[in-house]
């Protein structure tokens, strides 16, 4: 068993003698919010983030020891959707190929357009006029859509646009539209949708078409990620760490 996983590991070495992602030739960006007691849930959610200490501190041995348990729900915080989200044929996270998390990315920034209506959809246009500049998105390529809602976080009212427990119904904020997340994932074969805003549809949705148009191709999507560490236009990869289902 073990010769054979060494056997692989050094065809893959072999075969690219030249590895193309080397680490030293970017830079890193995290594009988390952290998880606390301040995390943004969807209104719905029965309960937030809870962690729990379980040590900390000097055992009778003499060394340091620390661990903690945490509970949460899966869509609040940086989060990954998985397709299964909103297709019962779709993915969950742990069947979701690395080459759909770890790829070339663009980011398409709106947040001029955001920042005059806080309920701004992504546009066919936008994406037309994104490729005009920095040429046609390619398949395989994980897109990001930054709003500038960051700058918004861990203020819950002024994120989701209404912080009332229990109720979805009067949210507001920027997000994909559903033409444009056809062309992206339907014509431009795009592997994954992300977003700084808490949905990859309006905040103002309530039949979520991008959500269903993008597990349809069993494509997930990032939600609440920090768009302000993202400063390319293109030429970048993403890596998505995925921790739900
Ligand atoms: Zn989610």
């Amino acid at each position: 068993m073990s010769k054979n996983l060494l056997a692989c590991i050094a065809l893959l070495a072999f075969t690219h003698p030249a590895w193309p992602l080397d680490l030293a030739d970017y830079t890193l960006a995290d594009l988390t919010h952290p998880y606390n007691k301040d995390t943004i849930y969807w209104p719905t959610s029965p309960s937030k983030f809870e962690l729990k200490k379980l040590a900390y501190g000097e055992t009778p041995g003499g060394w340091f020891y620390s661990a903690n348990t945490l509970c949460t729900p899966e869509h609040g915080g940086t989060h990954f959707d998985a397709p299964i989200h909103f297709s019962a044929d779709g993915s969950a996270v742990h069947a979701v190929s690395l080459e759909r998390l770890i790829a070339p990315a663009v980011l398409i920034d709106v947040s001029a357009k955001a920042n005059a209506d806080r309920n701004y959809r992504l546009t066919i246009e936008d994406v037309r006029a994104f490729e005009g500049r920095h040429g046609v998105i390619a398949a395989g390529t994980i897109v990001l859509l930054r709003t500038g809602w960051s700058e918004r976080w861990p203020d819950a009212r002024a994120y989701l646009g209404d912080d009332t427990r229990g109720d979805a119904a009067r949210l507001s904020f920027p997000s994909y539209g559903a033409d444009a997340a056809r062309l992206l994932v339907d014509e431009r074969g795009v592997v994954l949708l992300g977003i700084d805003t808490a949905s990859i549809d309006y905040g103002p949705s309530q039949d979520f078409p991008v959500h269903r148009i993008a597990a349809a191709r069993d494509v997930g999507g990032a939600g609440e990620s920090d768009g302000t560490g993202a400063t390319a236009a293109d030429g970048f990869h993403d890596i998505c760490v995925a921790d739900d289902d």
